[in-house]
């Protein structure tokens, strides 16, 4: 039996220390609580401490991916760029913990096996893997959404004799793929992401898709002086107006109208100007109904298709698609092309800056008849040697 290893007095035991759990630190502590956090990781970030897959980046602005609780911390913190990047966001996120001395009450590398509650005590009891047991009052699950890792599950992976990564546990020191032959599985956002920063080093680049998804255009780029000193005038309306809005995002007018509602000039207007500013979530506040009603999604998806189409840089579908001039958008142009075969209309689309350079970058459905073999991928008809696999992690928000 465990020795009970509870710090005396403890009000509140927090599971994890990634954006969420550091809130929480700060919160109790204000409210005069005792609290202790447990973190599976070496230090704080949460999702931006695992996720170092090369391209990692936020897609909600930097000015508004940030900790609303200190209006010093607003004004004082620089991001460099449009969009943070995971580095970026994890330089920030310890810097809180640090400016904050949340970490005197984190203890690192101990993940929490059982939570457990005592009606006639009502006490939590958890117990950790390094054999303690600890109890308090109160226990705040701050594990995230998407802290868990999933494995592909694909019959023989394990015997696969090359390396494989996963997007949600890369390396620390980063990989490599100069010269060598990589298969990526799954084009979600860190598919979407990695695939073109994969392919400018790789030899060759093959990317599975079981379903096809669309982005947008975010159109980064380095923070704007006058549009950051404008924001950070505004920072308190901002945060307070920030609380009543579906994403926690103030900045965007909100929509009134039904996509249905209006001509499709006006609609195609408004999509065109959301087009031009970038971003996703500027994008779905362009109506009321665009998450909410299939035909007014429709709406979106096909002036995105549209966007495709009129670019007139994509060449056309090509049985051999490791001869496209351009493979980025000939992989690209297969991912909608494929999403209107299926019938799908993804809640995001697009492809702007998707654009891998010259390397031999092609993309192959995996069907449900994959199979894992011990050198590659083999799909239905086909088998691709690799040296590298990265599996795919899927995230789930718009
Ligand atoms: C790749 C990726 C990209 C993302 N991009 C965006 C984005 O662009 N915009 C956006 O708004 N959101 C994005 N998200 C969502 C993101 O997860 C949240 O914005 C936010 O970071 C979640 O913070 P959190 O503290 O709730 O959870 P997390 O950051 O997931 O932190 C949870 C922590 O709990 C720890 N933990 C879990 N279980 C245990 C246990 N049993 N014992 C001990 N510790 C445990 C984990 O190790 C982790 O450190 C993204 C998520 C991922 C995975």
């Amino acid at each position: 039996m465990a020795k009970p290893t509870s710090p005396e007095g403890l009000d509140v035991i927090i599971i994890g220390a990634g954006v969420g759990g550091l809130y929480a630190i700060h919160k109790y502590r204000q409210l005069g609580l005792k609290v202790r956090a447990y973190e599976k990781g070496d230090d704080v970030g949460g999702t931006w401490y695992w996720n170092r897959y090369p391209g990692c980046r936020c897609d909600v602005e930097s000015l508004e991916y940030s900790f609303s609780f200190s209006p010093e911390l607003d004004q004082e913190w620089k991001w460099p760029e449009r969009y943070g990047n995971q580095g970026e966001i994890l330089k920030y996120v310890q810097h809180v913990a640090d400016r904050f001395d949340l970490r005197q009450d984190i203890q690192f590398n101990t993940t929490i096996t059982s939570a457990t509650f005592d009606d006639k005590t009502s006490r939590w009891t958890v117990t950790t893997d390094k054999g303690e047991t600890i109890t308090a009052p109160y226990c705040l699950m701050a594990t995230g959404n998407l802290s868990t890792p999933r494995k592909p599950d694909i019959k023989g992976i394990d015997s696969y004799k090359g390396k494989t990564y996963h997007t949600g546990l890369w390396p620390h020191g980063g990989v490599d793929f100069t010269g060598l032959r990589v298969g990526v599985i799954g084009t979600g956002s860190s598919g979407v992401q990695s695939i073109p920063i994969i392919a400018r080093q790789a030899r060759q680049l093959t990317v599975f898709q079981r379903t096809a998804n669309f982005s947008l255009p975010a159109r980064n780029e380095p923070m704007d002086p006058q549009k950051e000193a404008k924001h950070k005038a505004e920072y308190p309306e901002r945060r307070a107006g920030a609380v009543n809005t579906p994403f926690a995002i103030a900045g965007y007018p909100p929509p009134t109208k039904s996509a249905l509602d209006v001509s499709a000039e006006e609609r195609n207007a408004a999509y065109e100007k959301k087009w031009q500013e970038g971003g996703s979530i500027s994008f779905l506040y362009a109506y009321t109904d665009l998450l909410t009603n299939k035909a007014a999604n429709d709406t979106a998806s096909d002036f995105v298709e549209g966007q495709g189409d009129r670019r007139g840089a994509l060449p056309e579908r090509s049985s051999d698609r490791h001869q496209a001039a351009d493979p980025g958008y000939q992989l690209l142009r297969d991912l909608q092309s494929a999403a209107r075969e299926a019938g799908q209309h993804p809640q995001q689309c697009h492809l702007g800056d998707y654009r891998v350079g010259h390397q031999d970058c092609g993309w192959q459905k995996l069907r449900a008849r994959r199979h894992r073999v011990r050198h590659g991928l083999r799909r239905h008809d086909r088998r691709h040697e690799r040296d590298r696999h990265q599996g795919r992690r899927r995230r789930l928000h718009p």
